[in-house]
């Protein structure tokens, strides 16, 4: 039971504190969390769900959904979060890939959700809907199930940009190193009250932010979305706000955002995406708080952090969390890269993943034979110690044998005036192997054309990294966590994209991760 990440993030000692605060829904206290969990883990037993099964879970962010997480944990079962933007043809791959015990979604799609499941091995119930009178009529007691810490307590499916989709598979020692490094590193006490606004389907929402307020004794105002009235109004209540860039950029924009409104709060955390150093320091400007940026992915939870104490430096993600190794090393050689050298980001740690789900081969082949996971991120690190992420490795565009990072020619272009943001990426080229592309979203503050960019970047940038072609478009493709889709760019461009009027239709940009 020890091992069991559940008995960290709940117990009756705290039984009076509020863990969650439902907006317009009360307040959930530590006591209630126990003995509903308690329901939900006696519920799933009674639908089937054993030690070790897959309980999948397509659900709006909801308590309901939380306390799915925490009873399919209590009971030793495979907790499967899938975002909700998923079509039916996605689930379904998801289903018979992770062949879960049980499939639980919203009531509006148990009809299509009972069709995929007609071969009779998975179970179907909806939250809201069939789930809830077999919930109701469990104990509300139940013994937290001893599993070890090499055991399995989740399953995220990763960005299935290149090739399928593949199930990270998350232990309860990972999940509980790594809310014990944050805890330290941030600073978490039973003191702090977060403000809840991401999914709570991905690694971020779901065990950054509440495996973090529950194993502090703290308390999560969960919204059920990113909604920054919403946020506004809960920033005297709050003393932390966990969020993607986008967040933030949106927040910039909200009149009523000043020092004043955020006195009440403790820390800003900025992650899943890259922080532009512009909003780090338009936030600062604005509420006198320098965001905390922090970086991590599904496979390996959370590797780095600016520090709370100390500079939080803008366009950087700080040092590796205590326990975890950050190395970044030259790809052709695997040698340790100098100061200031760009290379891969490989990481290892009680963090990190135990691998993909039936991929072993795959598993295999991203780590090294030292036991390090290559994260598909390039970066570097600076005289100081902090690490900068440049990007993806699949992002780097080799043109003409050359190495182009697109963060260097988009911080270029960012800085022409009347640009507010913008993208690069590679494209085919029969000569030149690749051909960088960059995609410009101008601020509206001035007319500004091709040619004006071109000029700035002709002074500054040698000749091969400057785009082929400069597209202008009225915003970047983003995913849920914010982060821009190279790909459906790439893929648009090809296509011949009609440039300022084009955008990707918000699914297909959802589904792009
Ligand atoms: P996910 O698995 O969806 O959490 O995506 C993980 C990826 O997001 C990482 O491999 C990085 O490429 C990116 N990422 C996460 N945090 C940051 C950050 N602070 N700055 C830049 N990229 C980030």
């Amino acid at each position: 039971m020890a091992d069991n990440l559940f008995s960290h993030l709940i117990s009756n000692a705290d039984a009076d504190r509020t863990a969650l605060i439902i907006p317009g829904g009360g307040v959930v206290s530590y006591r209630d969390l126990d003995r509903m969990s308690a329901r939900h883990a006696n519920a799933l037993g009674a639908l089937g769900v054993k030690r070790g099964d897959r309980v999948a879970v397509q659900a709006e962010k909801s308590l309901g959904a939380v306390l799915l997480y925490l009873g399919a944990l209590r009971l030793g079962a495979v907790y499967l979060p899938l975002n909700t933007a998923y079509t039916t043809a996605e689930t379904s791959y998801f289903l018979s890939d992770a062949e879960p015990a049980l499939f639980v979604c919203d009531p509006a799609r148990e009809g299509a959700a009972r069709d995929l499941c007609r071969d009779g091995r998975t179970t179907v119930a909806s939250l809201g809907g069939s789930l809830d009178p077999v919930v109701d009529e469990q104990e509300d007691r139940f013994e937290t199930a001893a599993v070890s810490a090499s055991d399995l307590a989740a399953i995220l499916y990763t960005s299935g940009t290149t090739g399928r989709s593949k199930g990270a598979m998350l232990t309860h020692g990972n999940l509980l190193s790594n809310v014990a490094a944050l805890k330290e590193c941030w600073r978490y006490t039973a003191e702090d009250t977060l403000i809840h606004a991401l999914p709570i389907f991905h690694t971020h929402g779901l065990f950054v932010a509440l495996n973090l307020t529950f194993f502090s004794k703290a308390s999560a105002i969960l919204l059920p979305k990113f909604d920054p009235d919403a946020i506004m109004q809960a920033l005297p209540s709050a003393t932390v706000l966990m969020g993607v860039p986008t967040f933030y950029t949106r927040l910039l924009s909200h009149p009523r955002l000043t020092a004043e409104a955020c006195r009440h709060m403790r820390v800003f955390i900025s992650g899943s995406a890259p922080l532009r150093a512009e909003t780090h320091e338009g936030w600062r400007r604005r509420t006198g708080h320098a965001i905390l940026e922090r970086y991590g992915m599904t496979e390996t939870n959370m590797n780095t952090s600016n520090p709370y104490d100390g500079e939080r430096r803008a366009g950087t993600v700080g040092f590796p969390l205590p326990g975890v190794s950050v190395r970044i090393v030259d790809p052709a050689t695997n040698v340790p890269a100098g100061t200031d050298q760009i290379g891969m980001i490989q990481v290892k740690g009680p963090n990190v993943f135990k691998g993909y789900w039936r991929m072993p081969e795959k598993t295999a082949a991203e780590f090294t034979p030292d036991g390090f996971f290559i994260t598909g991120d390039v970066g570097k690190v600076d005289g100081d110690g902090y690490i900068h992420i440049i990007g993806r490795q699949k992002d780097l565009v080799i043109t003409g044998g050359y190495n182009v990072y697109p963060k260097e020619i988009e911080t270029e272009i960012d800085a022409v005036p009347g640009v507010a943001e913008s993208a690069v990426f590679g494209v085919e080229d029969a000569d030149m192997g690749e051909r960088v592309i960059a995609a410009v979203v101008p601020d509206g503050s001035r007319d500004i054309k091709a040619e004006d960019i071109e000029a700035h970047l002709s002074e500054r940038l040698a000749r091969y990294k400057r785009p082929s072609d400069i597209i202008f478009l009225t915003e970047l493709p983003r995913n849920t966590m914010g982060k821009v889709q190279k790909d459906v760019l790439r893929r648009h461009y090809a296509e011949g994209w009609a440039p300022v009027a084009a955008r990707p239709n918000a699914r297909e940009v959802e589904n792009a991760r």
